[in-house]
């Protein structure tokens, strides 16, 4: 039988400990959250915002909760008062709405830029183009209230560990150039997003600094 302490015990034992685990709870009931979190996990990822908002209120206050999915700007209001990190930005329209809500709420909101490098047309995320051109516009400087603390990608949903690899490869070498050329005195620049249940090993390999796992620690998802 599956257990969701046996199997997030043995993912945080295996894990280097410059990587963090991001339990992708989505869809999960809160029971197997409260399972991870009597092994000690403190960070879950969630992505939709009316779960994540019935979730946050029902669970202890000390977990760290990051979304993970596509948001749509007018939901950004929900999560602003206590988001720790929110991975898939992919817009300026986007970035704009959390610098307005973060500062409402007096915070400074993390975000990561997401990447499209994967082969698939489905994926959301920006092309390097769209992002470099983003960062181009400053939006460092004029959106105060948001963090930019690294970025996040998908590699493509295929079986191929080399072209997995390799894409995770790009975005680890496309990190470098934003650190060098955006980022270079700021020390909170620092993280890769990328490795999910199936790929995670061959993420950490190329530099990923957070793995986010779902059915791994959980099994499957019923829809
Ligand atoms: C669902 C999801 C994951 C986790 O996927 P698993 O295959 O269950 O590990 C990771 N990242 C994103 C963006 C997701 O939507």
């Amino acid at each position: 039988m599956h257990s969701v302490k046996a199997e997030t015990k043995k993912l945080l034992a295996e894990l280097p400990s410059e990587v963090r685990l991001v339990a992708v709870s989505k869809y999960y009931p809160k029971e197997y959250i409260e399972e991870a979190y009597s092994v000690g996990q403190r960070v879950f990822g969630e992505s939709n915002v009316q779960e994540l908002r019935l979730k946050q209120s029902a669970l202890p206050d000390d977990i760290e909760w990051h979304f993970i999915g596509h948001l749509q700007t007018n939901k950004v209001k929900y999560i602003a008062p206590f988001i720790s990190l929110i991975h898939s930005v992919d817009s300026e329209r986007l970035v704009a709405e959390i610098d307005r809500q973060a500062k409402r709420f007096g915070r400074v909101v993390d975000i990561l830029l997401e990447l499209h490098i994967a082969q698939e047309d489905t994926k959301t995320g920006l092309t390097l183009d769209e992002c470099n051109a983003l960062l181009e516009s400053d939006i460092k400087n004029r959106y105060p209230n948001v963090r930019v603390r690294g970025i996040m990608m998908m590699a493509s949903n295929v079986d191929d560990e080399r072209q997995i690899e390799q894409e995770f490869h790009k975005a680890s070498e496309y990190f470098d150039f934003v650190k060098s050329r955006f980022f270079s005195n700021d020390d909170y620049f620092t993280e890769r997003s990328w490795g999910m249940s199936d790929d995670y090993e061959l993420a950490i390999r190329q530099r990923s600094t957070m793995i986010r796992v779902g059915t791994k620690l959980f099994g499957t998802r019923e829809a």
